[in-house]
């Protein structure tokens, strides 16, 4: 069965091309997809535009919206199983972190519901004769497009604040997770959107940058790569159109003299090897003191062998393969590169021998001992590849830490809460995990610095971020403005 793609209320499918969605843990067909022409896009684009004007969106207080969101959050949750299942067979993350995925989108809608509910505008102290106050609006038509590695989550991120927000959205998924976004789409129409506040096209980067290049588009919400957001930067920059851009990381998780190692050895484990290190906050660059060194990476090799990789539906897997065979032929290019450069491999850094695995895009847990110029510890990895490196102290490894691109997340294991707080402000990243690792909220700022973005999600700035604030004067004065001067 070919899956179609959504514009307006209507499913496309015939006469398109198709592509498919290959389960990374046996290379089977998970799903066969209609790809949308560029006739698509742009007709999708309409139908948000038309969404817009609408009186049933435009015109719908907030209190109602809200109800549609706690609506979608419901039927998120009543297909929960459906929906883990669907996003494991697009890119094979292990079906217990898809579930646990499945609750964190559905909180995405249950928080934007009560933000759109209780958001509010300004009433600004007048500095003369009128009565002043501003207001949010939606921006427009947003188009989201996202990556493969965690659809569930970073889709309902976008999606649950833009449409508490009141806006129209055309949504693109990865090509290589095209199914969440489709499922998506189906829960907006069931939940009662109206036709085309949510669209959901489909194909690759082509796809993508048609959508972002046409004229009627307000606004893009982009999580994906630091390159691809570059070239959306450009063309929304040379639009003057806004744009959120979430993009790649490369990581410090400190490791001080100080550290309680029972809490370090597997917070950096869960760090880099969670989601099989395909996670934009993994902790990829290990910094530990110099006289901790020995002592901690002989803890966290050990535990790292004893890692278990293996089918995404078995409860024991903490490595399921990576979402796709050509990704994982890109990290096995960069770890011979990095054993070029001089890189000393401490364990795994190849495939896993057994042979039930060997139909799979899989990948040993691999820590790598580097310093930090090497390209290995610059470039963001996304995979299962730890580079630990050593330093001196405070001043060292802040000069260090900070040598880099990126700056999306940081995490620092001490039991000195003051020199943690001392250097997680001189540490230029966008979150700080202080003796823990990877724990977002809903209501909390998320984003990057540097090159890991521009722009935040989450939280109520996570909704204002989809709206434009209007300013509205109201006259006070009891008699006309004097002018013409004289008059
Ligand atoms: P990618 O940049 O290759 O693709 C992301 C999306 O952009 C896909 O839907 C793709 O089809 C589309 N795309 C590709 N070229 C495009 C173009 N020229 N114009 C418009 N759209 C285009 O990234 P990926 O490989 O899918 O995902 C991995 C990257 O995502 C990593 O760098 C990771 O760090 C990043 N990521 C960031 C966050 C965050 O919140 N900061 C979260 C998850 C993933």
């Amino acid at each position: 069965m070919i899956r179609p793609f959504l514009i307006g209320n209507e499913w496309r499918h015939v006469g398109r091309p198709t592509f498919e969605s290959i389960y990374p843990a046996d290379s089977s067909v998970s799903a066969v997809v209609a790809e949308s022409s560029i006739e698509d896009i742009n007709d999708a684009i309409s139908s948000a535009r038309q969404a817009l004007g609408n009186p049933q969106w435009r015109d719908m207080p907030a209190h109602r919206r809200s109800r549609l969101l706690h609506r979608f959050a419901d039927l998120v949750e009543a297909n929960a199983e459906h929906l883990a299942d669907t996003q494991t067979r697009d890119n094979g993350k292990t079906v217990a972190e898809s579930r646990a995925q499945v609750a964190g989108a559905a909180e995405f809608f249950r928080y934007y519901a009560a933000v759109c509910e209780t958001s509010q505008g300004e009433v600004v102290p007048a500095r003369g004769s009128y009565f002043g106050f501003s207001e949010y609006e939606p921006v427009g038509v947003v188009a989201a497009i996202t990556p493969w590695n965690s659809p569930l989550t970073l889709e309902a991120q976008k999606l649950a604040p833009a449409l508490a927000a009141g806006n129209a959205i055309v949504l693109k998924s990865s090509e290589i997770t095209p199914q969440i976004g489709l499922e998506y789409g189906r829960l907006a129409l069931e939940a009662g959107f109206p036709a085309g506040v949510l669209n959901v096209v489909t194909g690759a980067g082509e796809s993508g940058r048609t959508l972002v290049s046409h004229p009627d588009v307000d606004m893009v919400t982009f999580t994906g790569g630091t390159r691809t957001g570059r070239a959306i930067g450009q063309i929304m920059g040379a639009r003057a159109r806004p744009a959120i851009l979430e993009l790649g990381g490369k990581s410090p998780n400190i490791v001080c003299d100080d550290a309680d190692l029972e809490l370090a050895v597997p917070g950096a484990m869960i760090a880099i090897f969670h989601n099989a290190g395909q996670s934009c906050l993994a902790g990829s660059r290990i910094f530990v003191q110099e006289s901790v060194y020995d002592a901690f990476v002989s803890r966290l090799v050990a535990a790292t062998q004893a890692l278990r990789v293996g089918d995404p539906y078995d409860a024991t897997t903490a490595i399921a393969p990576l979402a796709s065979f050509g990704h994982r032929e890109q990290i096995e290019r960069m770890l011979e590169t990095a054993r070029t450069d001089g890189a000393s491999i401490l364990t795994g850094g190849g495939r896993p021998r057994a042979a039930s695995l060997a139909a799979g895009a899989y990948l040993e847990p691999t820590l790598l001992a580097t310093d930090n110029r090497m390209a290995i510890a610059r470039e963001e990895v996304f995979g299962p590849v730890g580079c630990i490196i050593p330093f001196k102290d405070d001043e060292d490894l802040l000069r260090q830490a900070n040598d880099n691109d990126f700056g999306l997340a940081c995490g620092i294991w001490t039991r000195d809460h003051a020199r943690a707080l001392r250097l997680a402000r001189r540490i230029n990243t966008g979150v700080v995990w202080i003796n823990t690792y990877k724990i977002t909220a809903v209501n909390m700022p998320f984003g990057g610095n540097k090159s890991s973005g521009v722009g935040r999600e989450g939280g109520w700035p996570g909704m204002r971020a989809y709206m434009v604030e209007k300013s509205y004067y109201v006259n006070t004065a009891a008699s006309p403005v004097a002018w013409p001067p004289g008059a």
